[in-house]
């Protein structure tokens, strides 16, 4: 006991103080963020594992904080889904990576079926207009819809499952792709799949960086990837760091990966060099 008095002792550090300073300075900078174009997206290529080329991007939102920095999206999502800010973000994101997506094609730096993956947070999910949201960053770029996959989480879906059910079905009507994003993490349950038209599984990267692989972590991997193929679903695994991941996750029929071993997530400009180079793993 006293070790817990000792250390509930550490909640009023100045430590402490200053996060709370931290956390709201984020909250009132975050309002302005996008006006004041503090955000950029980056692309993180994800790679077809049976030809080892890159099939599609994942955008991923960075804040270049005028004073803070590079802040990471896993400290201001957060805030930004507190606030409600993340609607606007996610729909400035989702724009965004559809005009970079026409703007490679234009340059013809990639082939016309390469995809573009966009998160999207529950908050937008709920949103009543969402679809119009989608068909005005999408369409008006005349973008072939199957180009582009939405990320969700299995909560975005669950938490508002009725809303979220005839919003899927309008998307599967759009031809626009489904993944669930960090699938294993979420649910237990499983009954969401048959009922919505998911199209991808997006194994959580905890799964594949397992500390101490193991026959119990690897059949878990296995598990995710048939259910997905038994359900004419693809799989994705995240956070493929080294060779051998990648040769163990093809071995398993892994459809497509992504991960530092192919590409940190980069600023447009960069994912250009990366693609003249051809890249194939
Ligand atoms: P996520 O959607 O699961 O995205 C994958 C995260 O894993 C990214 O972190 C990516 O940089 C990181 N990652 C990729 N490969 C590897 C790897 O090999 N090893 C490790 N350790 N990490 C890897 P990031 O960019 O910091 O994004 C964190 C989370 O923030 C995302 O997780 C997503 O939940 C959220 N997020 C990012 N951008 C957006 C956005 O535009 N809208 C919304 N709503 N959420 C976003
Ligand atoms: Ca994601
Ligand atoms: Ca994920
Ligand atoms: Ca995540």
């Amino acid at each position: 006991a006293k070790s817990q008095g000792k250390s509930r002792y550490c909640v009023f550090t100045y430590d402490m103080y200053q996060q709370a300073i931290k956390l709201l300075q984020l909250e009132n900078d975050l309002k302005r963020a996008i006006e004041r174009q503090e955000f950029i997206v980056y692309y993180q290529p994800i790679v077809s594992l049976s030809t080892g080329r890159i099939s599609g991007f994942e955008a991923l939102v960075r804040w270049q904080h005028p004073s803070l920095g590079m802040v990471s999206p896993v400290e201001f999502i957060p805030v930004a889904e507190e606030t409600g800010l993340i609607a606007s973000i996610d729909t400035w994101v989702l724009k965004t990576a559809c005009r970079q997506l026409r703007n490679w094609q234009e340059q013809k730096v990639i082939d016309e079926d390469v995809s573009i993956s966009v998160n999207l947070s529950v908050r937008l999910f709920s949103q009543p207009n969402l679809l119009e949201i989608i068909d005005q960053a999408w369409r008006k770029i005349q973008l072939n819809p199957q180009n582009l996959k939405l990320e969700i989480t299995e909560s975005a879906i669950m938490d508002n499952s009725e809303a979220a059910a005839v919003i899927l079905q309008q998307l599967r009507k759009c031809q626009i792709q489904l993944s669930i994003d960090d699938f294993g993490t979420g649910y237990s349950s499983l009954s969401y799949l048959h009922r919505f038209p998911v199209n991808i599984l997006k194994i959580d990267q905890s799964f594949i960086n397992a500390v101490e692989p193991n026959p119990r972590n690897t059949g878990l991997i296995s598990t995710i990837i048939n259910l997905a193929h038994t359900s004419e679903m693809k799989a994705i695994a995240e956070g493929i760091e080294t060779p051998e991941k990648l040769a163990q996750l093809r071995d398993l029929g892994c459809d497509f990966g992504q991960g530092y071993l192919f590409s940190k997530p980069l600023a447009a400009k960069s994912i250009v060099d990366l693609l003249a180079s051809a890249p194939q793993w």
